[in-house]
């Protein structure tokens, strides 16, 4: 296993069979739409200095125009679109190799602050409440993996989401270190990784149905669908 990433980490968590099938058996998952329309509105952010409109969907034309005219983006200078991070890690003599890009890295006008801006585009909103009863996206609690691993390149920026949708006016949402995984969370399970023997099917058609429903091996791959 020669590097780990979010996304890695994030299908070893949603079920072992399906990592199994995308990152030991190489069997590529489908191009689906809304990954599609995901990986066009980042590229359009990445262009946005530079931005050729008639290459772009209307609607994504309109998301990258409403994030510019918003005054919470204004308040940051970009210093780089699409950066690429290597953290490694050692502990008790293992070393861990990690690898992400980020959208964005970024300077706050207002406070000098060192950020690190994340796009993230969908549909609609879909929110859920913490314990305190602040209200977050539920793509930035999918993404807890990916800023964790982030900072562990990164540890003196901060995090600056910003949640842009095709209805709603785009808003930023800040991260604090206690939304973080921490270090020794995201090793463990790189090690239950390591140690992982049989690759069994975790996820279960009457418990995660959601998980199944949206898998790409169920049709032809997974004895658990058959
Ligand atoms: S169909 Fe369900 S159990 Fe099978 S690999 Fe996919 S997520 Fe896992």
């Amino acid at each position: 296993m020669p590097w780990f990433s979010a996304s890695k980490l994030r299908c070893f968590r949603d079920c072992h069979k399906k990592f199994f099938f995308q990152y030991i058996e190489g069997v590529s998952a489908k191009a689906h739409e809304y990954f599609e329309f995901g990986t066009l509105f980042h590229r359009a952010v990445a262009e946005m200095t530079d931005f050729n409109r008639a290459l772009f969907p209307i609607e994504i034309q309109r998301m990258v125009d409403a994030l510019r005219a918003n005054p919470q983006f204004d308040r940051f200078e970009i210093k780089s679109f699409e950066y690429k991070v290597w953290p490694r890690v050692t502990r008790n003599g293992r070393e861990y190799k990690f690898f992400g890009i980020l959208d964005a890295l970024a300077i706050d006008k207002i406070d000098g602050q060192k950020t690190i801006l994340e796009f993230k585009s969908s549909e609609r909103e879909w929110l859920y409440e913490d314990r305190n009863g602040e209200k977050h996206d539920e793509k930035l609690r999918d993404n807890i993996v990916q800023h964790s691993i982030y900072s562990m390149a990164l540890p003196e920026y901060r995090f600056a989401y910003f949640i842009v949708t095709k209805h709603v006016k785009p808003r930023v949402q800040y991260i604090t270190p206690d939304q973080f995984m921490g270090r020794d969370k995201i090793l463990n399970v790189c090690d239950e990784i390591y140690n992982e023997m049989e690759f069994a099917p975790t996820a279960h058609r009457e418990s995660h149905g959601s998980t199944c429903m949206m898998c790409d091996y169920k049709d032809n791959m997974c004895e658990a669908w058959f």
